[in-house]
């Protein structure tokens, strides 16, 4: 009897994984490949999809089966692993009224419709109520699923298990603390010379370039392609088709390279995940937040590192002679410049942080009802100049400068700085385990990183919670410390502090 509800249950598993990857698939094609015209239908279809995964997820069979396979658990640990995982993900679709569900998912399409709109004629106004209704929604959906008291922790949830708003705010106002004062005292010193990265960067060039940067690292072109599109992103597909794309300035080539650096470093993590999760749905990442670190460990930790540019400025001179009196120490330095920006998007590692901190503290505040929506755009100036030292000319360089709000993406950001977060104490760890880490980068062996990464984080990917890879990495709990000290080191040399 169990064992027939075991087969049974994984095969539903595998059904579910099947409908996941095809719809990754399609959802590729429609950013990269797909006619225009094509559009409508392709929605439809992948609406279908949905709903198939959907109905296979709380389907009365699947209720059965849950009972059956949980009493007493299975000594297997990737079936216990995949049977908690269905017990969620049951209990929050079921808890969810469908018209409520569908109801939000109608409102989400217009809301992110009318922000591009409102961002084109810089009009807050026009967004507003829409926004207001978003934020609505996520607390009614966040509390039948079981969060009523406190949205931004059960919002928090969502990106990674078990994280609360309590332990966001702490590692916040530790980063908080140090940053907005140590960035306006960057800002006195003389800046690093911009001209090294300036220059005419043909775009065939850059892709051949970026396409040796990935295979040194890492990324398996046998098991992925890259390709361009407006934003770049990754597909979250089976491991042996994890593909990426990119957009190519032509100048600045180092804008495609960290960006592929990013993508690449998701892709390598999915590429890496272990054999025996195929077909199972456990083959994702334990969290957004590590999965961002993966991203940011290839992007910031390598990508702009001095290290790796002494081994890969020689290989970028080859493409681009125009390069060719620049030292590997201008270039680090250039790269690494402040750049004060009221953009997110534009600005450099360090302020980063601060855009970042400023929207959870809105988006806290907005959810706690403390800051009326009307109020918003003047609290984001503030915050901003007060943090980075800048103010958005205009609300389409300020509040609607990002889509995440629009279209329900909500108590999601932290993720990004969580990543940075991660990234210190690997960092940390891994300079401890392969001590001579920083030699190996200059001579272009990133064999050991890749290994270590595999070995402590990529091939458990969601059978460990986030704080158990992170304490069997490292033998430490999350804390800001590793990474405000690499940011120190790195800033305080780059500066002659
Ligand atoms: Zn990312």
């Amino acid at each position: 009897m169990r064992q027939k509800a075991e087969e049974r249950f994984r095969t539903l598993m595998r059904e579910i994984d099947y409908l996941n990857n095809i719809s990754q698939t399609l959802s590729w094609d429609m950013r990269v490949m797909m006619p225009k015209d094509v559009a409508q239908y392709r929605g439809e279809e992948m609406g279908f999809l949905a709903g198939q995964i959907h109905a296979l997820e709380t389907s009365s069979e699947m209720a059965s089966l849950l009972q059956q396979l949980e009493e007493p658990p299975s000594d297997d640990a990737v079936l216990r692993a995949m049977v908690q995982k269905a017990r969620r993900n049951y209990d929050k679709l079921t808890q969810i009224p469908e018209d409520l569900f569908s109801a939000y998912a109608a409102h989400n399409l217009k809301t992110e419709h009318i922000w591009a709109e409102a961002r084109a004629k810089n009009d807050f106004s026009m967004v507003l109520p829409f926004l207001k209704q978003e934020f609505a929604y996520k607390k009614e959906l966040i509390s039948c699923a079981g969060f009523p008291d406190d949205p931004v922790t059960g919002l928090m949830d969502e990106w990674e298990t078990g994280t609360t708003r309590q332990q966001i705010d702490r590692l916040f106002e530790t980063l908080r603390n140090f940053l907005v004062p140590f960035v306006q005292r960057l800002r006195s010193e003389p800046q690093p010379d911009p001209a090294p990265l300036r220059g005419f960067f043909p775009r065939e060039k850059q892709m051949a370039f970026c396409r040796e940067v990935l295979q040194a690292v890492g990324y398996n072109f046998d098991r992925g392609r890259v390709d361009e599109s407006a934003h770049p992103y990754t597909t979250f597909n089976y491991r042996k088709d994890i593909r990426f794309t990119c957009r190519y300035f032509e100048d600045d080539f180092t804008r495609a390279t960290l960006s592929c650096l990013h993508e690449g470093g998701h892709a390598i993590h999915w590429q890496n995940m272990g054999q025996e999760l195929d077909g199972t749905t456990l083959a994702v990442s334990t969290s957004l937040p590590i999965d961002e670190s993966q991203a940011r460990f290839q992007e910031n930790i390598l990508g702009r590192s001095l290290a790796f540019w002494e081994h890969f400025l020689p290989l970028a001179k080859k493409y681009f002679p125009e390069l060719k009196s620049v030292s590997p120490e201008r270039f680090y330095h250039a790269l690494n410049a402040l750049h004060i920006s009221p953009l997110r998007l534009t600005s450099d590692e360090l302020t980063y942080n601060l855009h970042i901190i400023l929207r959870y503290e809105l988006e806290k505040a907005l959810l706690d009802g403390t800051l009326p929506f009307e109020e918003l755009p003047a609290a984001w100036r503030e915050k901003s100049q007060e943090y980075l030292g800048v103010c958005p000319e205009n609300d389409a360089d300020g509040v609607l400068q990002d889509m995440h709000w629009f279209s329900g993406y909500i108590c999601y950001y932290q993720s990004y700085v969580l990543g940075n977060c991660y990234d210190g104490h690997f960092l940390h760890a891994m300079k401890r385990d392969i001590p001579d880490m920083v030699d190996q980068i200059r001579q272009g062996d990133f064999s050991h990183i890749l290994n270590w990464n595999i070995s402590h984080i990529h091939r458990f990917a969601s059978t460990k919670s986030p704080h158990q890879v992170l304490w069997d990495a490292t033998g430490e709990e999350l804390s800001a410390k590793w990474y405000l000290q690499y940011l120190t080191d790195k800033y305080t040399e780059i500066y002659h502090l």
